[in-house]
């Protein structure tokens, strides 16, 4: 069995713009994410991580080049379920992924649309809810929970479906700074503890510090790359990238 969870292949991927125009959001990028590695994505807006993560759950389709998620090629139209529920995706806004009027129901929908038997489905959501500590919250409308206790029964959800691998778009980028911690905390669980490969794409380098590797993107390609240590050291880089120096430079002293 191969180590890789995620292969892209020289991809470039173009949108077709209102103008009728072809706008390249990524240009021949190649990646390879190993299994249970925890990646950080990090670039400022426009850069292409977004257009990234839907590749690696066959949302997108490459214009050029190939995404191979476990071994399964994304534009094999037989295999786009098997890939879906390989990887689970996480965004920005917990409001868009929660779906039911009561958090167990919430947590039940994605392994319902499985055709999880429902012992099995109850175990599930059980033990979804148990690993992002939102257990006494079952029977609770998720509407009235806080930002933080929202996005982390969003990933319960994505985790009642048993993926190998999960893809988190921005999913602190709407909370404030105790929610964030929260969610940082469940993110970082699901790849000690519970062995998911990670790919968390964030705008705070906090976030970065605990990764295994950081890739950042400029105008559809990876131009800096490395263990946390290593890039966050390449402060002149980072400062014509456009992200947080001064977070950067204190982050340093911490690794
Ligand atoms: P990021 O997530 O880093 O902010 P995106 O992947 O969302 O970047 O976008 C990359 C580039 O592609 C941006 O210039 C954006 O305007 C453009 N883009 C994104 N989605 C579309 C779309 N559906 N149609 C046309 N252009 C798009
Ligand atoms: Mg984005």
């Amino acid at each position: 069995m191969s180590d890789t969870m995620i292969k892209i292949e020289n991809v470039t991927l173009e949108y077709t713009t209102n103008e009728d125009k072809e706008f390249a959001a990524l240009k021949d990028v190649s990646l390879e994410i190993k299994k249970g590695e925890f990646l950080v994505i990090l670039g400022h807006n426009g850069s292409g991580k977004s257009t990234l993560a839907k590749l690696m759950n066959a949302l997108l389709l490459p214009t050029e080049g190939k995404v191979y998620v476990n071994g399964m090629d994304t534009t094999d139209m037989n295999k786009v379920w098997d890939i879906r529920q390989t990887a689970g995706m996480v965004f920005q806004n917990p409001d868009n992924q929660l779906v039911a009027t009561i958090v167990e129901e919430d947590v039940a929908f994605g392994p319902e649309n499985q055709g999880v038997e429902p012992s099995e489905i109850r175990r599930r959501v059980d033990e979804a809810l148990e690993i992002v500590e939102m257990s006494q919250y079952k029977k609770h409308a998720p509407h009235l929970l806080s930002g933080g206790q929202k996005q982390r029964i969003a990933i319960a959800g994505i985790l009642a479906m048993n993926p190998d691998c999960i893809v988190l778009d921005e999913p602190t980028a709407m909370l404030d700074p105790s929610g964030r911690k929260e969610v940082m905390n469940t993110i970082e669980k699901l790849n000690k503890e519970q062995k998911k490969t990670i790919i968390h794409i964030t705008h705070y380098m906090d976030e970065a510090v605990g990764a295994d590797r950081i890739i950042v993107m400029e105008e559809g390609q990876v131009v800096l790359e490395g263990a946390p240590k290593e890039v966050f050291s390449k402060v002149e880089e980072i400062k014509s990238l456009g992200l947080d120096v001064p977070q950067v430079t204190e982050l340093v002293h911490e690794l």
